[in-house]
């Protein structure tokens, strides 16, 4: 099998983890997150690859760009977050099923969104390619992968 990794373009966000946890972290704060998508074939296309990279790149990274660069991610319980962000119209996403917006999860929601969006894009080598996994990194040192 072949496969290929994409890092995406950066990304500037904040948020912060609810449930009671007890660290810095549950006070707002942001990262200039990272996102790797690992993608695999058991055949090539017509031009030898999995997919084109600059394919990859322009279908996910528009997606990451406008809807959570510079935005505040938001988990779907958090209503003080939520009712400020709405007030001031502030650029936000809010993750749904109530969980938290950690690096998982965050991998979890993108792997789900992409993988939609890949199968339903006319993209050369469809019925071969595979998603394999999403990682999000917080920073160069504290990343989170999610994959199927
Ligand atoms: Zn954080």
């Amino acid at each position: 099998m072949y496969s290929i990794n994409k890092t995406l373009k950066d990304f500037s966000a904040a948020h912060r983890i609810l449930k009671g946890y007890q660290g810095k972290c549950r006070h707002l704060h942001g990262h200039n997150y990272s996102v790797t998508v690992s993608l695999s074939a058991d055949t090539l296309n017509q031009y030898d690859f999995v997919m084109d990279f600059d394919e990859v790149k322009t279908l996910l990274d528009n997606w990451v760009q406008v809807n959570w660069d510079h935005c505040i991610l938001i988990s779907e319980d958090d209503e003080a977050l939520l009712a400020f962000a709405k007030a001031d119209n502030q650029h936000h996403f809010v993750l749904p099923d109530n969980k938290n917006t950690s690096a998982e999860c965050l991998a979890e929601f993108l792997f789900q969104q992409f993988r939609d969006m890949l199968a339903t894009i006319d993209v050369i080598n469809k019925s071969s390619l595979q998603l394999q996994a999403v990682e999000v990194a917080e920073t160069a040192f504290s990343k989170a992968c999610y994959q199927q």
